[in-house]
């Protein structure tokens, strides 16, 4: 199948931070591909703009040493990355500064789209966004895009885009989480809204509940200094998880328009109820397995902060009454595989004598690995000897369905920044809704805190805590086996 490839405006887009980890790993390299892609039109530039003393092709050459460790080799090719390499430039800048601004002046263009993407510590983001305006570097169409974390609690949120909102609008500003970039992701609003058998079925008189689970093989390793002061609650549930849970249980927006969905999941988070205690489970990784453990990670050997978080959430309005939402997300877990699980109830009457045969439909929306989705439905087991059933997945894997290998399929960060360029917001996280997003998780953090709750020591390779499991059980309910 051929892909559709939407065309873009020339632009010129300045990477500040175009030296760290984020733009090697994945912004240059996915920007790369859209290279290749067709979609730098003209004369499009990419301009790093970073601390580090270094010539327009001092930095080619980390750019090409960047696709050269970070796109697969299949991918590849001589001619275009030199042809990329064309197109890049780079300033030397001094963000709290006035080293290298009027430089970076000097190069913009006229008429083309200009985009600023904050690749740097959110500590930053205040000072770029004071220069980019003072200097006269941005102008009303210009775009920036900034990078998680959006603040550690309602406070630094509020405070973040008081900052940003000094200098631009609100339909400037990119709040960036790489979630909704998937594939997956974006799938899900179409399987949800571009069809009729399941929006029908989508509320609690159908489905029995939502499992969420995003669960990563890696511990925090470099940066314990970093996660100590954040955990699995701020570094993925306020964020990552709260998109995924708003697209699966907010009502169909009137027209796929940017305001239009980020109205419909500002409604969820402002739906959700506050999570009792009970219904947290924090846990730590302890050591086992050549894995040295959380704490000597952390550098702080009284740490209480969790590298895993299981919560049963709660959506307070009529589609979602009593269906509850279990998120789980951790560290050094046995599979690096992220989900979604949504099982819906029971027929209302069972007419086949093959009780042990039944089992209930579930959609699973997988992020990771191997991105697609299985919806699970009971068929008769083939063959003579009555009616059994058997349970068998109608699987839509996006690589097999689109004709396309695997790494074929466009990053997250190639298709976020693409809409950047587009000047669509849909995907990108509104002011309202982060700040509604951390009104739900400060009283939860504040109260681990006030008590002192200390996270449970779960082993590396594991599925989590034993208390995790026990949040499903007492409702009668369980787990997914995490595996790849
Ligand atoms: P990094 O430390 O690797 O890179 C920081 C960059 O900022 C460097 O290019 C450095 O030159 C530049 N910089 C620092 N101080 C500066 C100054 N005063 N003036 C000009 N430039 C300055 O960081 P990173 O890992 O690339 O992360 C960048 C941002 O992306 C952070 O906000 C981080 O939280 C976020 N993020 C990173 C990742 C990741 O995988 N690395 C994932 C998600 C979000």
């Amino acid at each position: 199948m051929v892909s559709r490839v939407i065309p873009v405006d020339v632009f010129d887009l300045v990477i500040f931070g175009g030296t760290g980890d984020l733009a090697r790993r994945k912004i240059l390299p996915g920007l790369y591909r859209r290279f290749v892609a067709g979609q730098m039109p003209g004369d499009s530039r990419i301009i790093g703009a970073a601390r580090a003393d270094l010539t327009d092709e001092g930095f080619r050459e980390q750019v090409r040493a960047a696709i050269a460790e970070f796109v697969p080799k299949a991918r590849q090719d001589q001619a275009a990355i030199e042809g990329f390499l064309g197109r890049i430039h780079y300033v030397s800048i001094d963000a709290t500064g006035t080293g290298g601004w009027a430089a970076l002046k000097a190069l913009m263009r006229e008429n083309v789209v200009r985009a600023f993407y904050f690749s740097v510590a959110p500590s930053l983001f205040g000072d770029i966004a004071q220069r980019l305006s003072e200097y006269g570097i941005a102008d009303a169409w210009s775009r920036i895009v900034v990078e998680k974390p959006f603040g550690r609690d309602l406070a630094s949120a509020k405070a973040l885009n008081a900052v940003l909102a000094k200098h631009f609008n609100e339909t400037q500003i990119y709040r960036i989480d790489h979630y909704l970039g998937k594939e997956t992701v974006q799938n899900l609003m179409a399987v949800r809204f571009a069809n009729i058998l399941f929006e029908p079925l989508w509320k609690a008189e159908y489905i029995d509940h939502v499992q969420i689970t995003v669960a990563e093989t890696v511990g925090v390793d470099g940066r314990g200094a970093y996660y100590d002061k954040s955990g699995a609650m701020r570094d993925m549930v306020q964020n990552h998880m709260m998109q995924l849970l708003c697209l699966i249980a907010m009502e169909p927006p009137y027209h796929f328009d940017p305001d239009a969905v980020r109205d419909e999941k500002l409604k969820v988070i402002r739906a959700l109820k506050p999570v009792p205690k009970e219904d947290i489970v924090r846990g730590q990784y302890g050591a086992g397995k050549g894995e040295k453990g959380y704490l000597v990670h952390s550098e702080n050997p009284a740490s209480k902060t969790e590298s895993y978080i299981a919560l049963k959430v709660q959506v307070s309005n009529w589609r979602w009454q009593g269906v509850p939402f279990y998120l789980r997300t951790g560290k050094r877990l046995r599979a690096r595989a992220s989900e979604i699980a949504i099982t819906f109830r029971q027929p209302p009457h069972a007419i086949f004598d093959d009780a042990t045969g039944w089992h209930a439909n579930v959609l699973v929306i997988r992020l990771q690995p191997n991105e697609g989705m299985d919806l699970m439905v009971m068929i008769k087991e083939p063959g003579p000897g009555g009616m059994r059933l058997m349970q068998v997945p109608l699987d839509m894997s996006f690589a097999d369905a689109l004709g396309a290998e695997a790494d074929d399929v466009p990053d997250a960060y190639e298709r976020l920044i693409m809409d950047v360029i587009r000047g669509n917001q849909t995907l990108f996280m509104r002011g309202d809704e982060v700040e509604a997003a951390w009104a739900w998780t400060d009283p939860i953090i504040q109260g681990w805190e006030a008590r002192g709750d200390r996270p449970q020591t779960y082993d590396p390779g594991s599925s989590g805590p034993e208390d995790a499991l026990m949040l499903m059980h007492r409702d009668g309910r369980r787990w997914r086996e995490i595996r790849e």
